[in-house]
């Protein structure tokens, strides 16, 4: 195979995922389109839609496909998306895997590879509960894995670091049997396309970088 730009990085939440997008983003030069991040943004606005996704988020479940469909279809036509994508968090259903082969079928792109992280339920647990972000810069940190050197507050930014709404217990365990229910099924949807590559997502962020590469070189 050679090098390739047009991904789809897939896994449950607390994977890596938005880790290995940001690598694989700086490593290729191409942008990472995060839809969590897109969401996210999105709740910060003053109206009724904003407010409807956020109770949705907050319960772990997903938004209507529609919406995130049409929030990819719209970023893929940028320019900045010609030399390839890292799509992150898309697609999480079957449903929305379609739309996305039509999408790129109309915009005359094709994907490369599906970037699968494996991590146990166990793990991701863990991490998703130690999970904390910097305000100013998104620098991901856990408290007990990969800790601030100060308490609880950014190593560049100084700004002190914030749990997600939805990376509280309640949320967590919602948020992972949506993934079992719902996105799983993804994995052998793109294994019979032959578009699978799975990953051992518990090695370590630089290992699971250089495989992730390896894969796809
Ligand atoms: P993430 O940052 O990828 O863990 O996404 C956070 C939340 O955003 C999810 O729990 C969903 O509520 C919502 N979300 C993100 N991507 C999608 C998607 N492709 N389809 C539906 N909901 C999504």
């Amino acid at each position: 195979m050679t090098k390739t730009t047009s991904l789809v990085l897939f896994g449950p939440p607390g994977a890596g995922k938005g880790t290995q997008a940001e690598k694989l983003s700086h490593h290729f030069t191409i942008p990472q389109i995060s839809t969590g991040n897109i969401l996210r943004k999105l709740r910060t606005e003053d109206t009724p839609l904003a407010r409807e996704v956020s109770e949705v988020m907050l319960r772990g479940d997903l938004v209507p496909a529609s919406l995130v469909v049409d929030i990819v279809e719209e970023r893929l036509k940028e320019k900045d998306c010609g030399a390839g994508f890292i799509l992150d968090g898309f697609p999480r259903t079957v449903e929305q895997a379609k739309a996305l082969e039509r999408i790129l079928g109309e915009q005359g792109k094709q994907l490369d590879a599906v970037v699968s992280l494996e991590v146990s339920e166990k793990e991701l647990v863990a991490r998703l509960g130690g999970r904390r972000l910097c305000p100013a810069c998104g620098r991901a940190y856990h408290l007990s894995m990969n800790p601030p050197k100060e308490d609880e507050r950014c190593d560049t930014c100084k700004k002190p670091l914030f749990q997600r709404d939805d990376d509280r217990e309640d949320t967590i365990l919602g948020r992972l049997r949506v993934y079992w229910h719902e996105t799983a099924p993804l994995v052998d949807y793109y294994r019979h396309q032959g578009l699978l590559r799975p990953i051992d997502g518990e090695t370590g962020p630089d290992r699971v970088f250089a495989q992730i590469l390896s894969v796809l070189t």
